[in-house]
């Protein structure tokens, strides 16, 4: 289940559930607390109706043993009653009145009129009255004994009436009735420290005691004729002062029931208990409202718990929640991080395999090219070495004229001495014998100049002097600056230390010296200048002639391999490229250009191998 539906099920279910709680918790603490109440209730009714029944049958003997009483009985037997007598027998009921707490003890002719009371001397007293009317009376006459309630006609106070009959000494019939009346209200008093309403009812249903007085005199029912007539005919209690209350039991609650008192409907609970001794009935009657005020109460107590508790589980089904999408989350990503680290292990893998196959091409291209290489250098050596020999073959003309005006002068000299000789001229002959010398000691050094020219070089690099490699060359082609009448002009260093290979500097000088003079074979005053410049530790060397110069459209591809204006068969067009090649693997450069002159400038940088 997700968060969110959890939440929403989880506010669902307590919206849901807080009403049937707080439903659940009233109807059960209302029950409760009623049952509770109901029987504690019943435990103090108990009590109540054996405490009334108590302190009303404690009075039951008194007319009993009054009846017994000599002076009663005299008094009763008398026909005309003597005034001592009377006052006698009412100083004595007064008495035991007062001793006794009763309300009041008075003596009743057989006819029902009173002769003494222990009220005689009071405004209400009961002497004169007559009360035949009383079922007491009726029942004592009958000669048994009575009990009564009633509200007191002369005294207008509730009370309980004991009665007995009086017999005669010598007859058995009775001769009067003694009564003995309880006061209600004195006990009723002590009743208001109950907590609840007691009601006392007789017989009939007629709430004739109660520690509550707005209930007294209602009936709890509606009395029948007949009950009505006798309680009029017993004048227990004025009919007009009873009022109706009907207790109508709530079918919700046994043991709860709906009143209305004084137009005020209310709730009660209530328990019921007969007092058999009296022919009574009590009732005890608590108001139900606080019962309502407590279940609602509990009620809210246990929602509260309910919504605490509701709160607790939810915080904690939340934080599982949270903790298990956390927990998830990491688990997601440790497996995205998995993947991505798998992926990235494959692609490692593909990228070395791609790697390691490019490697072995690259290693592949690596020996070709070296392959290649090594072909180029052999055929760049070979081509070197061709283009030597075709410098030689270039300067073979000219080194011919060089070897032929000595050998002309050799065979003049050697001629001449031949004479010398003949003729004895020791001196003349020896003379042109050391011109001979000299003349082949020439031509010696033409032959080995170029027999080191033609020879392939080992490339060593080395200190070499680099005035020395321009005398060479020039040496080399002498005949051809001659032939073509063309002066060279030497600015050159003092001291010119570079490293360099001699025999290839002197290639490339050779080759330098022949293009000039190739390109200056119009000119009217051919001319080769060298200058010699040393900056930060190089020797730059200059090559000018007085020739057309390069046309500017050519100068970009002159070191071309093969590249040449020259005639087919005079130009091979590798003269430059070779000599920048060479230059190049000395560690200097080779450039190409236009003298201001007009003519062409050839520049080659070289290390100088000896700082001043
Ligand atoms: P080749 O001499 O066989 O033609 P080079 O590589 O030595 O080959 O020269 C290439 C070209 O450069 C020449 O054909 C020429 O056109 C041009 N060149 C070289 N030196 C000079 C120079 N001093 N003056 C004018 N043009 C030159």
């Amino acid at each position: 289940m997700s968060i969110s539906l959890y939440k929403r099920f989880s506010y669902l279910l307590i919206l849901g559930l807080l009403p049937l709680i707080a439903w659940i918790s009233y109807s059960l603490s209302y029950r409760y607390l009623l049952e509770n109440d109901l029987s504690a209730a019943a435990g103090q009714l108990s009590f109540f109706a054996s405490d009334l029944e108590a302190e009303i049958e404690k009075f039951s003997f008194l007319p009993r043993v009054l009846s017994r009483n000599q002076k009663l009985k005299e008094l009763l037997s008398e026909d005309s009653l003597s005034a001592t007598m009377i006052s006698d027998v009412n100083q004595d009921l007064s008495y035991i009145n007062a001793v006794s707490n009763t309300e009041v003890i008075y003596l009743m002719r057989p006819e029902g009129t009173t002769i003494a009371a222990s009220n005689w001397d009071a405004k209400d007293s009961f002497v004169g009255g007559n009360f035949v009317f009383r079922p007491y009376f009726k029942n004592a006459i009958a000669g048994r004994e009575g009990r009564y309630f009633a509200l007191g006609t002369t005294s207008g106070r509730r009370g309980y009436y004991f009665s007995a009959p009086v017999s005669g000494d010598l007859t058995r019939a009775p001769v009067g009735v003694i009564v003995v009346k309880v006061n209600i209200d004195k006990l009723e008093e002590t009743w208001q420290e109950y907590a609840m309403t007691f009601l006392v009812t007789d017989n009939n249903g007629v709430v004739f005691s109660s520690n509550s007085p707005d209930w007294r005199f209602r009936t709890l029912h509606p009395l029948s004729e007949d009950a009505l007539l006798d309680i009029s005919s017993n004048q227990q209690y004025p009919v007009d002062i009873l009022k109706q209350t009907t207790l109508t039991p709530d079918k919700s609650y046994p043991g709860l029931l709906s009143v209305v008192l004084n137009g005020k409907s209310e709730q009660y609970l209530s328990a019921q208990q007969p007092i058999k001794a009296l022919n009574w009935n009590v009732y005890a009657l608590r108001p139900a409202s606080g019962l309502a005020k407590a279940s609602l109460g509990y009620a809210a107590l246990a929602s509260l718990l309910a919504l605490l508790s509701w709160g607790l589980i939810h915080l904690s089904s939340l934080r599982r929640f949270n903790l298990r999408e956390k927990f998830e989350l990491k688990q997601q990503s440790e497996r995205q991080l998995k993947e991505a680290h798998d992926k990235l292990e494959q692609r490692v893998v593909q990228r070395t395999q791609a790697l390691s196959e490019n490697n072995q091409i690259l290693k592949q291209e690596i020996s070709d090219r070296r392959f290649a290489e090594n072909e180029l250098r052999r055929t760049q050596k070979e081509l070197i070495h061709a283009a030597k020999l075709a410098t030689l073959g270039q300067l073979a003309s000219g080194i011919t004229h060089e070897l032929n005006q000595p050998l002309a002068a050799i065979s003049n000299y050697a001629e001449n001495a031949q004479q010398f000789l003949s003729n004895n001229n020791v001196a003349q002959t020896n003379t042109n014998l050391v011109e001979i010398l000299k003349l082949s000691e020439r031509m010696s050094n033409i032959t080995t100049q170029l027999k080191t020219f033609s020879h392939k070089t080992d490339d060593q690099i080395g200190i070499t002097d680099l005035n020395k490699c321009i005398h060479n060359a020039l040496a080399i082609v002498k005949s051809r600056l001659k032939t073509s009448n063309t002066s060279v002009t030497l600015e050159l260093l003092s001291n010119a230390q570079v490293f360099a290979n001699d025999i290839r500097l002197e290639q490339v000088l050779i080759n330098l010296f022949s293009n000039a003079m190739d390109a200056m074979q119009e000119s009217s005053h051919p001319f080769i200048t060298l200058e010699q410049t040393k900056e930060s530790g190089w020797i730059t060397t200059r090559v000018i002639d007085s020739g057309p110069g390069i046309d500017e459209t050519q100068l970009p591809h002159i070191f071309d391999a093969f590249f040449t204006t020259k005639s087919v068969g005079v130009g091979l067009g590798l003269g430059l490229s070779i000599s920048s090649e060479i230059i190049q693997n000395l560690g200097g450069q080779l450039r190409a250009s236009n003298h201001a002159s007009g003519g062409a400038q050839f520049e080659f940088k070289l290390k100088c191998a000896i700082e001043p």
